[in-house]
């Protein structure tokens, strides 16, 4: 049985073929523009395929409430074109499978606890660091959305005492978006982030926000696994920093298995950037044989 993935992002949209076991047998990239361009695209890619069902985890925020009669819009965003955009609703009129919608962070999560190295974990933050800072939470084993979808992203940040930056946030400044995305590294030290690979200030002042965020998370949900992806986490020498960081911050007072093996803890993403689209696959396969609850 073959399954659809639709991975929407503000920048592209990734079409994938897949099987239940996460191989992609087929994968495609269509820019996102607007959406009278880019949604024909994907019905097209999709429609002659022979898919049981199909898994969107979008960009958002996006309303993930299956009562709300706003389900599977994407809502407030300011991207020209997709403000209160009904994504699943076109989807639907065109493709006649059951479908499954989350979040874009959502969806990497639950790629990586499903196919990835976190397998099996039933508790466990995504953290994606990119343009901008979104996390996915699974609890209990499902994941959480609550009143609209975890924006832990926007934490606010005690500043690092050697950080006069500001922040970029258009509605906080100083939260963790604001402060620790790529393209607020790329403001603060007026370099993009991939050419600061040599200059360790800038990943000293990268895990202090990144650690408050991870200690944050772990004193409010309690996750028995952390797991950090997108571009600025190709910096791997950020992880053992934010290791440190979080068990300084922590000062002994939590003492746990998982925190005592801070390299099992804290952990990159493991499916090669496939994981959003992996997650996709798995919401698709659960779309059709929805959880017993
Ligand atoms: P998006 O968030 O748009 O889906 P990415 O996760 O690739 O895409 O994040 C893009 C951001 O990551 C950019 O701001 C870029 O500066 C930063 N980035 C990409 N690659 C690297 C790298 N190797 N080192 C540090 N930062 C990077
Ligand atoms: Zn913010």
């Amino acid at each position: 049985m073959e399954f659809g993935a639709l991975e929407a992002g503000g920048t592209k949209m990734v079409c994938a073929i897949g099987k239940e076991d996460g191989t992609i047998l087929d994968q495609t990239s269509i820019p996102t523009t607007v959406p009278e361009e880019t949604i024909p695209k994907i019905i097209e890619y999709f429609r002659d395929k022979e898919i049981a069902a199909l898994g969107v985890a979008s960009f958002g925020p996006v309303d993930p409430d299956p009562t709300s009669a706003t389900y599977g819009y994407i809502t407030s965003t300011p991207k020209p074109g997709w403000t209160h955009y009904d994504l699943l609703g076109n989807l639907k009129a065109a493709l006649p499978v059951p479908m499954g919608f989350d979040t874009d962070v959502n969806g990497s999560l639950l790629g990586e606890v499903t196919y990835g190295s976190s397998k099996g974990v039933t508790d466990a933050v995504y953290i994606t660091v990119g343009t901008g800072i979104g996390m996915g939470i699974m609890s209990g084993g499902k994941l959480i959305h609550g009143m609209l979808h975890p924006e832990a992203g926007h934490y606010m940040m005690i500043r690092h005492p050697k950080d006069t930056f500001e922040g970029r946030c258009p509605f906080h400044k100083n939260c963790l978006e604001g402060m620790a995305s790529g393209p607020a590294i790329g403001d603060r030290w007026e370099k993009p982030a991939k050419e600061l690979a040599d200059n360790d200030e800038v990943w000293e002042i990268e895990a202090y926000y990144l650690a408050q965020a991870c200690m944050n998370l772990i004193l409010t949900l309690s996750p028995k696994k952390i797991i950090l992806g997108g571009g600025v986490m190709h910096q791997m020498k950020l992880f053992e920093l934010i290791r440190q960081k979080v068990t300084e911050n922590l000062n002994g007072y939590l003492q746990t298995r998982e925190l005592s093996h801070m390299d099992r803890y804290i952990v990159p993403a493991s499916l090669n950037d496939d994981q959003g689209i992996m997650g996709c696959i798995k919401l698709a396969v659960d779309a059709l044989e929805p959880a017993e609850v």
